[in-house]
């Protein structure tokens, strides 16, 4: 069971369509028209049964019916973070195990961590059920390469840095890459890094260099927080410093600035024309829609772990990353890289539970699996990476 037909949720359904390890499987989304669009599509391209269903994933009772409609096995959760926790609780309520990308967050606050979904590990343990937190790229493929890391190639790590780098142009003023209002409200947020046993608070932005992506070159680079570095640092506890940096060009900040300073960042309800509108949902209906950016998508995404620590009593340094082309995956799915980069290893993330090489009763962070059946298929379904030893890392 696939929730949420948008960007992601169109390449989860092409890369569970493509593997047989699925059997049945249904797209349910808010909008039942994109969701029957979606499976129209890959029907006919993999000779495939996907059935569609309308559902509000807002509301449990709404989740728990179209659940013992269906009886899946597993659901993939790709609609937005703020649905998390009900998609958990209709899993409980009839015995469906939970994969996600995105930790939860409370509409009215423009907040995420991980307690909310932790706080949910009993029960899971107590039904026998698997929780898979943060299976997309960032979270997700970038806790699985510092859990690789850890496994082959360190005794002990004691710097990671993530580094996201999307520098491909799609040729608007300003747009955002996945979900627009969580998008802003994740980049406008303060900047947070773990160091020497603490969280450090930064101004938005404030922390900034260039950084060199292979095969892209160099790319003005800002520490912002980013959900991992919670989970890694508590599974890691050898790591002195974990930072996380995404890169932005001018013009999108100069944007990022404006929307801010005219308030159209806000949460909170407003008055217009007798109705309540929150401004950030409404800017949301006047940006471009992420999906559809795909079409005129060049250029690549980098995004990788730069990891520094001991291995044998000696000092090492370790680059792991994956660069994805946007042309290529829209060619393949209709949608740009960072949907494609995402839907990927959800997908996969799923075979692993269903093939019974990641499970477990409880919730956990992805890290918490064997990384190895997972990076061993990570480059057949499209996103190979490549991995450097004893290279200058830049974020010393
Ligand atoms: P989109 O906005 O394109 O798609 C979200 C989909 O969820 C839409 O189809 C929407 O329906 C549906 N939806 C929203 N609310 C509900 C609801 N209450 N009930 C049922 N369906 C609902 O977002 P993206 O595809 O770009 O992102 C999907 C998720 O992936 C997000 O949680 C995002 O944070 C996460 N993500 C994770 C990344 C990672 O690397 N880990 C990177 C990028 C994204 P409708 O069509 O009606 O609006």
């Amino acid at each position: 069971m696939i929730i949420g037909a948008g960007g992601v949720g169109t390449v989860v359904a092409h890369k569970v369509a493509a593997n047989p390890v699925f059997t049945d499987i249904t797209l349910a989304s808010r909008t039942k028209s994109k969701a029957d669009a979606i499976a129209a599509e890959v029907n006919a391209k993999y000779g495939r049964n996907v059935k569609t269903a309308a559902v509000d994933a807002d509301s449990v009772p709404q989740l728990v019916a179209l659940f013992k409609a269906h009886t899946p096995d597993i659901v993939i959760n790709v609609a937005l973070p703020y649905q998390d926790l009900t998609i958990m609780d209709a899993c409980l309520e009839c015995g469906v195990n939970y994969l996600d990308t995105a930790n939860y967050e409370p509409k009215d606050e423009a907040k995420f961590e991980y307690s909310w979904q932790w706080a949910y590990h009993d029960r899971f343990k107590a039904a026998g059920l698997t929780a898979i937190l943060g299976c997309g790229f960032d979270p997700g493929v970038s806790a699985i390469f510092t859990a690789y890391a850890a496994k082959h190639h360190f005794d002990e790590m004691h710097y990671l840095d993530i580094v996201d780098c999307n520098a491909g142009n799609h040729g608007m003023a300003f747009a955002t890459n996945f979900n627009p209002e969580i998008n802003i409200r994740e980049v406008t947020q303060k900047g947070r890094y773990w160091e020497n046993g603490k969280w450090v608070t930064t101004e938005p932005h404030e922390i900034h260099m260039p950084l060199t992506y292979p095969e892209i070159g160099e790319r003005e680079s800002y520490v912002i927080f980013h959900e991992e570095l919670e989970s890694l640092v508590k599974n890691y506890p050898t790591i002195k410093r974990a930072r996380f940096w995404m890169t932005f060009g001018q013009e999108y900040l100069t944007h990022l600035r404006v929307i801010q300073n005219i308030g159209m960042a806000r949460i909170d309800e407003v008055e217009y024309n007798g109705t309540k509108i929150v401004p950030i949902q409404f800017l949301k209906a006047v940006l471009p829609d992420p999906k559809s950016l795909g079409e005129n998508y060049t250029g690549q995404t980098s995004i990788g772990c730069r990891i520094s620590g001991i291995k044998d009593g000696k000092e090492r340094t370790y680059y792991i990353y994956n660069n994805c082309d946007h042309e290529a995956a829209y060619k393949e799915t209709g949608t740009q890289a960072v949907s494609y980069t995402t839907g990927v290893p959800a997908a996969l993330g799923a075979a692993m539970w269903a093939r019974g090489e990641w499970r477990g009763a409880g919730v956990f962070n992805v890290e918490q699996f064997n990384p190895d059946p997972f990076l061993a298929e990570l480059g057949p379904q499209g996103l190979p990476w490549i991995e450097k030893f004893d290279v200058d890392l830049e974020v010393e």
